[in-house]
């Protein structure tokens, strides 16, 4: 039995057609996307007759060199961030992927995770095919492949009927990109315009760094062709519901995105955390942000509840991939290394602590510990923006099995008593619900277990070994 697919990606795409930088585009569209993915970074150009890849493990600015750049001409690219992942950290995982078939050469950035890989692959191996990743992407470069219709458009279509769970795609061709999306719209994906070319990204920030527009998202089940022509797109796959990540917004996106239909990340997290501080009151002197991911709330709530707002945790933004920590253990080395208090901010002070979520426990633990016992807090009250994490995620975020799920096998009270904090909240699930502009287009499976698209019992077990 192969390896199972890694199934925790959560990833950023760019892509460039018509202008002479492509790559160096692609390079700085997978800059701004870097929060979308660290374990590895790749770009595919081409010059409308050959293909060149360039590809390896670790963060943008370690995978591309001036050097390395210029071996990427041409007109078009697209490019790609991994996200770190357990188990599947290996550079055949790292895309964009490429191969040659009737259609000449092709290459393929994928964010999302397809539900019914597993079943999708054996089928394929067993007319033959042969794997050189895990991951799930490279079943897509497979099924295009082996697709019956004449053009690329028509071998996409029809894998795009087969294929099931959140895929925003970027393929490239000698001559063209094709960008398409899931029916559920799991995954954002927007278009831009910059001086005369065209540009798709995961999300919007990697077109302010270019100084690109933001014209519209690639809707659910579309399938947009950039190519000489222009654009031109086709529904490729019948949508009748929608499904956004609703992750996105609490955690994932950067704040200065606008994803799902042009709604900014920050004014929704600075929504959440009003509404969370009209929820779980509670007498404090200051509030403070886990940062980076818990300030916008954070700001909400400090606002909704008129306490002042502190920076009480500071961060080290320059924590590399690798430390080397001493012999002789120092405690709570993990979470110091990147956080450390402030003592005057929290010292004798009733403390609330927000952050947006928490999955395993053990941050929201070692945060508690660290401002009570260095930072000298009097009472620490954990604040949580989102609702308890119960489900794992199968459409590409990376969220651990349920059995590590805190809050899928414990109550409240029983996650307050082991993070030691003196009271512990989260925010509802109408709590979420009301910040959003249309709350039933979204996905809310990680909070609900309600999952919108299905999976097959195979690829469940697969995917999530100690579901009990
Ligand atoms: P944990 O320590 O396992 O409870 O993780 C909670 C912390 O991880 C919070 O501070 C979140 O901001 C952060 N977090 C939530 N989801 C993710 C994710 N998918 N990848 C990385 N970090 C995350």
């Amino acid at each position: 039995m192969d390896k199972i697919f890694d199934i925790r990606e959560e990833c950023g795409v760019f892509g460039v057609y018509g202008h002479a930088e492509a790559a160096k585009l692609t390079y700085l569209g997978l800059y701004a996307l870097q929060h979308r993915g660290q374990e590895g970074a790749g770009i595919c150009s081409s010059d409308g007759h050959t293909m060149y890849i360039e590809k390896a493990m670790g963060h943008v600015s370690e995978v591309f060199s001036e050097e390395r750049l210029k071996r990427l001409p041409g007109h078009s690219a697209i490019g790609h961030n991994r996200y770190s992942t357990a188990g599947g950290s290996m550079l055949k995982n790292v895309q964009p992927i490429m191969a040659n078939c009737m259609l000449g050469s092709i290459s393929l950035a994928h964010n999302g995770n397809l539900t019914n890989a597993i079943s999708l692959r054996r089928q394929l191996q067993e007319q033959g095919a042969i794997f050189q990743s895990n991951s799930d992407s490279e079943v897509i470069l497979h099924l295009i492949a082996h697709a019956s219709g004449s053009t690329a458009q028509e071998k996409i279509a029809e894998v795009a009927q087969v294929i099931e769970g959140a895929y925003s795609l970027l393929i490239l061709l000698e001559n063209e990109l094709i960008a398409i999306r899931d029916p559920f719209g799991v995954r954002p994906l927007c278009l831009g315009q910059f001086n005369g070319a065209y540009v798709v990204a995961s999300e919007t920030c990697a077109f302010d760094l270019i100084g690109a527009a933001y014209v519209r998202d690639i809707e659910p089940g579309e399938m947009l062709t950039i190519n000489d022509n222009g654009l031109h797109s086709v529904k490729a796959v019948d949508s009748f519901k929608r499904a956004h990540c609703v992750f996105e917004f609490i955690y994932f996106a950067r704040p200065d995105s606008k994803i799902f239909g042009g709604l900014n990340v920050h004014s929704i997290r600075k929504k959440l955390g009003k509404r969370l501080a009209i929820e779980t009151h509670v007498n404090a002197d200051v509030v403070i942000p886990v940062p980076d991911s818990g300030v916008p709330s954070t700001l909400g709530y400090a606002e909704q509840s008129s306490l002042p707002f502190d920076f009480g945790l500071v961060r080290n933004h320059y924590v590399g991939r690798t430390f080397i920590e001493p012999k002789h253990s120092i405690r709570h080395f993990g979470v110091k290394i990147k956080l450390n208090p402030i003592k005057h901010v929290n010292e004798g002070k009733r403390v609330v602590i927000v952050d947006d979520s928490i999955v395993r426990g053990t941050t929201s633990k070692k945060i508690v510990k660290m401002v009570r016992e260095v930072g000298a807090a009097k009472e620490v009250h954990v604040r949580i923006s989102s609702p308890c994490t119960i489900g794992p995620c199968y459409y590409g975020i990376n969220t651990p099995t349920r059995g590590e799920l805190i809050a899928a096998t414990h109550q409240i009270e029983e996650i307050r008593k082991y993070i030691t904090a003196d009271t512990l909240a989260y925010l509802s699930i109408e709590g979420l619900r009301s910040v959003l502009p249309n709350p039933d287009d979204y996905c809310y499976a990680c909070f609900n277990k309600e999952y919108p698209i299905g999976f097959p019992q195979d690829n469940l077990i697969k995917s999530e070994p100690a579901l009990v």
